[in-house]
């Protein structure tokens, strides 16, 4: 029975209540005066429940579709500002016992050149990061407890805090290791890591066990219970995702929700962030042999039901998609996106593209210079800000905050600050030059005359070679 409540994954992601909530969905996409009050309660900005958000997902009237976007575009500037956060992925091992189907780093592909970093090399990387301007990163790694011990992700997150490059420095290491104890948890909350990203893949069971045939992660409870663990060993901040490709979008979204759901009412505190991966080409893996694939529209409305059902939730999008793919939604509420990634183990030392053992093809291809470059231009504010969780800005911390739509009047000078540090650091003189006349328009814009003097004076210091300023 459909129990958000409870610790046991098949009740808080009850099929029985989705496949009820696809059903109420359907019956009512086209229900104006359902759709309007839909609407008017997402307009308070205290979120949906899963079945309302499924109603506006399936919803099919155009002008109500295209008030949806407008909300999640509103939703956006009102919580998170013009600011959009900027992250690397850090691929350390990709040995791996599982069999999964999706993945090219699946046991059985022999042809994958299997690499694991050593100590010296992870350092090599970060540096090779640090150099790009790089201050946050989320490290990945296939599950192998042989080769990808816990010892071993706590020996690289050690390593990676430690290398301070020049005036680099990495300030916060989010983590998406798979599912694993909450003793492990525990260690990672010990060794400060910032958010546990675990992407569900799928919430259905029994696609899930067909998609994952063999290996630990096989096991559906164990995996979507992890937030629980990762929670109850002292992680205060979860990411959730699911592959989008692996089975119906409309399933993934109701579920992702409850998934959501569950954690507020379990924790008193829902997910930190929510990714968008979609599945991609790669070595052995071919997208067009899973019957889900979703194109761009109904991608981008995933996004922008996803932004005003969970107003607070930061929300990621990586570059397996492409520059205009990543330009439309950034509109409807993503807050976070990568640039310049590898995703092959090493592949920041070695500038060559390691195609061969990539875990999927990147379609945003372009440098840090100029992801930042493009985004100035747009009128976003690139942003390396890792202060939040410095300053114990964490879980239900974390999300007061925002829910009072106060977690602005920090993001936006952060912005600024940790901008003004990568122009003076490692931009291009055309990307400083766009930089700076976007640090003086957006200073005028901070409202308290007393944050705005303390930035104006951080940010002469930081013009002065000084670093890491943060309100
Ligand atoms: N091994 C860890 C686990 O089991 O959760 C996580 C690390 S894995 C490097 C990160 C994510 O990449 C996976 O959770 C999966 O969603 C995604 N991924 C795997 N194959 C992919 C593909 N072909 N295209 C796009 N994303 C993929």
């Amino acid at each position: 029975m459909y129990n958000p409540k409870s610790n046991n994954a098949e009740e808080f992601i009850c099929h029985d209540e989705v496949l009820a909530t696809l059903d109420y969905a359907n019956k009512n996409k086209s229900n104006v005066a359902l759709i309007n009050q839909i609407i008017e309660k997402a307009k308070e900005r205290k979120g949906l429940t899963h079945r309302e958000a499924s109603v506006l997902l399936a919803c099919d009237i155009k002008e109500k579709n295209e008030e949806i976007f407008a909300l999640a575009e509103q939703f956006k500037k009102d919580f998170y500002g013009n600011r959009i956060v900027l992250f690397a992925p850090l691929y350390l091992s990709n040995y791996c016992v599982n069999g999964c189907t999706y993945c090219p780093y699946h046991a059985k592909n022999k042809a994958m050149p299997r690499k694991k970093l050593t100590q010296e090399e992870v350092k090599r990387e970060v540096i090779a990061l640090q150099d790009m301007g790089h201050k946050r990163l989320a490290i990945e790694a296939g599950e192998d407890p042989v080769n990808n011990p816990i010892e071993y992700i706590l020996d690289c997150i050690k390593t990676i805090y430690s290398i301070k490059h020049k005036n680099g420095a990495i300030r916060r290491v989010n983590v998406n290791i798979a599912a694993t104890t909450v003793e492990n948890y525990h260690k990672l909350a010990e060794a400060g890591i910032g958010t546990y990203i675990l992407f569900q893949e799928t919430y259905n069971k029994e696609s899930y066990e067909y998609l994952h045939p063999t290996g630990p992660k096989h096991n559906y409870a164990y995996h979507t219970e992890a937030m629980d663990r990762a929670m109850e060993g002292g992680i205060d901040d979860v990411g959730l995702g699911v592959l989008f490709g692996l089975e119906s979008y409309q399933y993934e979204f109701a579920a992702l929700l409850m998934h959501a759901e569950h954690l507020e009412a379990r924790f008193g505190v829902g997910p930190h962030t929510i990714s968008f991966p979609r599945l991609k080409h790669a070595a052995d893996i071919d997208p067009n042999a899973f019957l889900h694939g979703i194109d761009d529209d109904i991608f981008a409305k995933i996004i922008a039901c996803t932004r005003i059902s969970t107003p607070y939730t930061g929300m990621i999008i990586s570059t397996r998609e492409s520059q205009a793919c990543r330009e439309r939604v950034l509109h409807y509420g993503i807050s976070q996106i990568s640039g310049a990634s590898r995703t092959s183990v090493g592949g920041y030392e070695n500038k060559e593209r390691e195609h061969d053992s990539e875990q999927f093809d990147v379609s945003d291809q372009r440098s840090l210079d100029e992801v930042v470059g493009w985004l100035i231009s747009l009128g976003y504010i690139p942003s390396f800000c890792t202060a939040c969780y410095r300053a114990g800005r964490t879980g239900d911390r974390f999300m007061d905050l925002c829910k009072k739509m106060q977690i602005l009047n920090c993001c936006h000078p952060n912005a600024l600050l940790t901008l003004k540090e990568f122009l003076q650091d490692y931009a291009s003189p055309e990307t400083k030059r766009l930089g700076e006349e976007m640090i003086s328009r957006e200073i005028s814009r901070i409202k308290s005359d007393k944050v705005k003097s303390l930035t104006e004076g951080y940010l002469s210091k930081i013009e002065d070679g000084e670093r890491d300023f943060r309100f």
